[in-house]
């Protein structure tokens, strides 16, 4: 058979390359904003019609485009920003390409308007998939408005793919908040099927570009930080520990300007976290880079948003430190070590010092800061966030007691594994679910009678000292519940040993068990006053996406105009407080990949409402309510939390004498 090889015609190759570029409306916005930012300009409109598939039109107050380079705009390999090869080297604007319009004009109908300041008459061009069909002198304002109409109407394969208008309109929105935290310089106004639904002042400043995007609220769980290092300018902000969120929505990286997507950067940041805040929920920022143009390499995708360090390890280093100083201004006190003694302890990561590069805060400095993050952090304590992130004060005439006397029938002496354990009423007011059983574990020993007294520790301690989890397999020891600390850990004592449970992460383990198990079914309550709430614009998405599992999971929820969601129905052991964060968890669970996969799916809704079902730490609960936690630690059922972290950590006698220089 005979083939001949062909040069594509360019209006076949300009739409293959156009697959590129443009893949959603979000990716044209992205590139007609960028171009406007690029044209100097200082105000910039996006308004988007049905998610941008009926219409995207963005209008900026920039340099224009004189009439006789109009059409010159819309060919491939265009541009006015890139003259050289050399140039490629230091890229300084954000389009290089010459690639965007003629890719967008080439799948869709396109309308120019224009005008630059030596023109007294601007210019109007109309093209549809990437053929002119006219030009004409036309009256504009200063700038360029670009319209851009029937994305896709010639592409149907690409058409396809499109989301919802929702889901596109989403994105765009996103998109949006992302071009208006990189450019505090601008104002970017936003409507959305004639709403607005977004405007940033564009003072440059990048606290009031992140006030109107993220929301007052949000805005003040954020802390400034400002790191120099090698070749590297770090500044922005970044969540406080008790404000990380359920996903990685809020994580905003850019690179001289640039947003870009980075899992190098994205790993500096937690580590920067690391021991600071709860798994599971992720820290936002928004992070500027500077760095020499040549020590960087956006060119890895047309799309522009993936980045190459040259050195990476100082593209590391430099957000990790800038961010650990920004949240620890000082060393810590020394972790104290309970499984390995004799080991000196490991202090946490200690703020950089003079060699990194960055200057060390004063004790001054850093307590005014400390002072300021407090006020900001109690200011954001709207109820749902006190459930979330429970603060522990220690009131002194409230410590539980755990005498004898006061425990009435001292159940906890002892194991009462043959006694059924019922709902019990805790100090709300509301009935927690307890377990009757435990499911997915092996069905408990016999009962075996209760020890009569906690027995008195041995006087000799062992040789060597367990680490943990050590609790299984020692039940046959009786054991005592001694008390509770920090509202939060329950100290058991069980011969030589001293267990100290982590009284959230077992329940909520017990819980994981439970509704796992076929045939949980959670119980649905109607709520008197429906919550409604506005996730961000994928979290959203992604939860509309999974009506059908959360319905499973007790929710009932639907969409309520405007990007809010609306609850109507929520599993029982949920508070009406508590819907908004669990919701946002879950769905930034599935935004991380869990969605793709039902099963993962499934797990994911699972880890959030055992977690939300769960005691807290910091929860005041009653004697009773702990009890049945420890039971199940002691039984050996419950060693790790559903995020693998354990759930109990013992010491032993040895190793507290040894820590009191006894041994
Ligand atoms: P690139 O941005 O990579 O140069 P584009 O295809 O996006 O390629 O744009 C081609 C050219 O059109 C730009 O180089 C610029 O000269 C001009 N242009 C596009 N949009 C605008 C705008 N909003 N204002 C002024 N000039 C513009
Ligand atoms: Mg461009």
């Amino acid at each position: 058979m005979q083939h001949q090889i062909q040069v594509l015609d360019p209006h076949v190759a300009d739409l293959i390359a156009a697959g590129e570029v443009v893949e959603r409306p979000a990716s044209v916005v992205k590139e007609l904003v960028e171009n406007a930012i690029d044209a100097g300009a200082r105000t910039v409109t996006v308004e988007i019609q049905r998610g941008g598939m009926a219409m995207i039109r963005v209008t900026d107050d920039g340099a224009g485009i004189p009439a006789d380079q109009c059409r010159t705009a819309f060919l491939r390999h265009a541009t006015s920003k890139l003259r050289s090869a050399q140039d490629l080297a230091a890229i300084g604007t954000l389009g290089f390409r010459g690639e965007a319009l003629a890719a967008i004009s080439s799948v869709s109908r396109m309308e120019l308007f224009t005008r630059t300041a030596e023109e007294t008459l601007g210019t109007s061009l109309t093209l549809e998939g990437g053929e002119v069909l006219s030009q004409e002198p036309a009256g504009c304002p200063l700038g360029t408005t670009m319209v851009v109409r029937d994305l896709f109407y010639n592409t149907p394969a690409r058409l396809k793919f499109m989301k919802r208008d929702a889901a596109e309109g989403a994105a765009v929105f996103s998109l949006v908040q992302k071009l208006a935290l990189s450019h505090p310089e601008v104002s970017l106004k936003f409507l959305r099927d004639g709403k607005q639904d977004l405007m940033t002042p564009g003072d440059g400043k990048l606290q009031s570009a992140l006030y109107a995007v993220l929301g007052r609220d949000m805005a003040l769980g954020f802390t400034p930080v400002k790191g120099e290092g090698e070749d590297i300018t770090v500044t922005g902000f970044v969540s406080l520990p008790a404000c990380c969120r359920g996903s990685r929505s809020y994580q905003f990286f850019f690179v001289n300007g640039r947003q870009v997507k980075s899992k190098l950067l994205m790993a500096a940041l937690e580590r920067a976290y690391e021991n600071q805040k709860m798994v599971g929920k992720f820290p936002g920022c928004v992070l500027q880079l500077q760095v020499k143009a040549s020590t960087v390499d956006v060119n890895v995708h047309p799309a522009k948003t993936e980045v190459k360090f040259l050195y990476e390890r100082k593209a590391f280093d430099g957000v990790y430190y800038a961010v650990l100083s920004a949240l620890n201004g000082e060393d810590r006190h020394p972790a104290m070590a309970f499984s390995s003694p004799a080991k000196a302890p490991t202090p946490a990561p200690k703020a950089p010092e003079k060699q990194g590069g960055f200057e060390q805060m004063s004790a001054q400095e850093f307590r005014a800061r400390q002072a300021l993050r407090d006020a900001a952090a109690a200011s954001l304590l709207r109820p749902v966030e006190k459930a979330y992130t429970p603060v522990y004060t220690p009131s002194p005439g409230k410590i539980p007691d755990f005498s004898p006397e006061s425990a009435g029938k001292s159940t906890d002496l002892g194991r009462n594994v043959d006694k059924p354990v019922e709902n019990v009423e805790n100090s709300r007011g509301k009935v927690e679910i307890f377990p009757r059983t435990p499911v997915d574990t092996p069905p408990p020993p016999p009962p075996r009678p209760a020890a009569p007294t906690p027995s008195p520790a041995p006087p000799a301690a062992p040789e060597e000292a367990q680490t943990p989890p050590p609790v299984e397999g020692k039940e046959e020891v009786p054991w005592r519940l001694a008390g509770e600390i920090l509202q939060t850990y329950l100290i058991v004592e069980q011969g030589d040993e001293i267990h100290f449970i982590d009284k959230h992460a077992a329940h909520e383990r017990m819980n994981f068990d439970r509704m796992k198990a076929a045939g949980y079914q959670p119980m649905a309550q109607t709520l008197l006053a429906p919550v409604v709430f506005t996730p961000p614009p994928e979290e959203g998405e992604a939860l509309l996406d999974n009506l059908p599992l959360l319905s499973r999971f007790g929710f009932a929820c639907e969409e309520f105009g405007g990007g809010a969601l609306v609850v109507r129905e929520i599993p029982d052991y949920l508070e009406p407080g508590q819907v908004e964060p669990a919701l946002c968890e879950i769905a930034g669970q599935l935004l991380s990949g869990a969605g793709a996969d039902p099963q993962a799916a499934r797990d994911a809704v699972l880890h959030t409402m055992a977690c939300k079902a769960a005691v807290k730490g910091g929860q005041k609960n009653s004697r009773e309510e702990l009890l049945v936690v420890v039971r199940e630690v002691m039984a050996g059922h419950v060693k790790y939390c559903p995020h693998g972290r354990p759930v109990a950590i013992t010491m032993t006698r040895g190793q507290l004498e040894r820590q009191f220089k006894r041994s």
